[in-house]
């Protein structure tokens, strides 16, 4: 608890310190950018948080965070449903919708295998991919993850849960320099990732 500062502030300096790539001393600056702030513009931006948190769930088919379940690209009876891209989180699956490189749908894991920071397999919706490919006609898998470390674990679990399955999966080219990401990557090289995808299975 810093002296001199109501503890109504330093709730709010404890709450902003817990996102993400910002520290203590960001979130001071955080909190008294909103102090300042008028009453209307900082509970606009109380009042986004609320709305996402009560509008936006997972879609329970394929984990894209969306306002409707099925989300709209689940529901969009135009894509391959025979075909899904698998991402390990919806800024992913945003990257790869931009760059226009795929027509069928996806899968969201939400999140890749890291032992070394305790996730496991379990930890991600391997699961549920395993069922999707079992219950509806899917006949191709592309593994649209990182090629790192992380990347590398989750595409050999997701391709030994799907072992026992006769599902083909092919993993985006290395086109994406080592050590890049699918988020970052600029549309045309993902989209010449997908074109190089190579098979796995
Ligand atoms: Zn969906």
């Amino acid at each position: 608890m810093s002296e001199g500062r109501p503890e109504s502030v330093e709730r709010l300096v404890e709450e902003l310190s817990r996102l993400p790539g910002v520290g203590r001393r960001t979130a001071e600056r955080l909190a008294d950018h909103l102090l300042r702030a008028s009453n209307e513009d900082a509970m606009a931006l109380a009042v986004a948080i609320r709305d996402v948190k009560r509008a936006v769930k997972r879609c329970t088919t394929c984990g894209n965070f969306a306002e409707t379940d099925p989300c709209p690209l689940c529901a969009d009876e135009s894509r391959d449903g025979t075909r899904v891209c698998v991402v390990a989180d919806a800024r992913d699956l945003l990257a790869v919708e931009k760059a226009g490189a795929w027509t069928g749908r996806y899968h969201v894991l939400g999140g890749r295998v890291a032992p070394l920071d305790g996730v496991g397999p379990e930890d991600v919706a391997i699961d549920e991919l395993v069922r999707r490919v079992k219950e509806q006609s899917i006949t191709e898998i592309v593994l649209a993850l990182d090629p790192d470390a992380e990347g590398d674990i989750t595409a050999h679990h997701v391709m030994r849960a799907l072992e026992s399955t006769e599902v083909r999966i092919s993993r985006i080219a290395r086109g994406l320099p080592a050590g890049s990401s699918v988020e970052l990557a600029s549309p045309a090289t993902l989209g010449e990732a997908f074109e190089g995808r190579r098979p796995l299975s």
